[in-house]
């Protein structure tokens, strides 16, 4: 990918639109990129500020709507299942933060439903929310307040986190049992690659510049 360093903020010229590097505080001018696939970068730092896809809307749309679907089957289907000495047991994420709940974890029950099902699923209703409106070329009823709920929620999405101790749990379990992974965990890994492209495909920058250049809903063009 082409990077482009920006020109840092010069006093003398008249401030217009100003962007703040987020790694070190240049304040930074602007400038529209052309060449599809490049992005600016901050001079001082390095720090990526935002990036050109020429058809970024359709890629958010793809990448959460597969998101969506990855996230409700992951719910549906087990994660693992359990062969011990004939007879098999298997479990769902909500079967497993009920039997969690039931044996009186309740704090790791609370972090495990919050971190696997609360946040990612605010985090993808907030791209779908912003993105099918501005896709459509018109602006979604309360942008900053939803974006800044998508931005409050990723951090606390861990789905890979997740993967990684039922993974280890895999191992430490095929000792004493036939382990057999169910169709979740695929899920959550492919859920895992598309929320990384996500966060990778939004940067506020340009989706708030998607959203100066979308349409008004009658509301807010009524306003003076
Ligand atoms: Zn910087």
């Amino acid at each position: 990918m082409h990077s482009e360093p920006l020109p840092a903020f010069a006093p003398e010229s008249p401030p217009t639109a100003l962007i703040a590097c987020p790694e070190c505080d240049l304040l930074l001018q602007p400038v529209p990129l052309i060449q599809p696939r490049s992005r600016a970068q901050c001079p001082r730092c390095g720090a990526r500020l935002y990036s050109f896809y020429n058809d970024r809307l359709e890629k958010l749309l793809a990448l959460s709507c597969a998101a969506v679907i990855m996230l409700l089957t992951a719910y549906a289907f087990p994660i693992v299942g359990l062969n011990i000495q004939g007879t098999y047991i298997e479990t769902t994420v909500f079967g497993a933060i009920d039997k969690l709940w039931q044996e009186e974890r309740e704090v790791l029950s609370g972090l495990v439903f919050v971190t696997t099902v609360m946040m990612p699923s605010v985090e993808l209703g907030a791209i779908l929310w912003l993105v099918i409106p501005l896709w459509r070329g018109v602006r979604p009823p309360g942008f900053a307040p939803v974006f800044r709920a998508f931005q409050m929620a990723h951090p606390w999405a861990m789905v890979e986190v997740f993967i990684l101790g039922v993974l280890v749990s895999l191992v430490k379990l095929s000792h004493l049992a036939d382990v057999l992974p169910g169709p979740a965990i695929w899920c959550f890994g492919c859920l895992m690659l598309l929320l990384a492209g996500l966060a990778s495909l939004l940067d506020p920058y340009t989706l708030w510049h998607a959203w100066e250049d979308a349409r008004a809903t009658p509301a807010e063009a009524m306003e003076p």
